[in-house]
């Protein structure tokens, strides 16, 4: 049984591999799982530099993976993580979106 959220490596440590999906890191706190556990910035393409945040991993691009966590996307911002991982910065529009797409997803997982 897979526990939601659980650690791909605990599920490796205990003998189970059940993804059938892409493994993915999260930029802020380096948790390993399926993709579908996290939401995503994407650089898109065509060479604009063009950035958007995709939280139904719909798009193309390079891209930066977190799990929905606000600790995790301040965590991947304070390691300057899309800049090493996207060649681009997050402009302040997407940012405040997605602090307060997070922000409202952990108020739902609270009550
Ligand atoms: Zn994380």
């Amino acid at each position: 049984m897979r526990v939601p959220g659980e650690d791909i490596d605990s599920l490796n440590n205990r003998g189970i591999n059940i993804l059938n999906e892409p493994v993915r890191r999260c930029a802020g706190c380096g948790k390993k799982t399926g993709k579908s556990e996290f939401i995503r910035v994407v650089r898109l393409p065509g060479g604009t530099g063009e950035v958007a945040f995709d939280p139904e991993l719909k798009f193309e691009g390079r891209s930066l993976y977190f799990c929905p966590k606000l600790e995790c996307f301040k965590t991947l911002m304070r390691r300057k993580a899309p800049e090493k991982l996207m060649k681009q910065i997050i402009p302040d529009f997407i940012r405040d979106n997605i602090k307060s797409y997070l922000s409202q997803t952990e108020r739902v997982q609270m009550t």
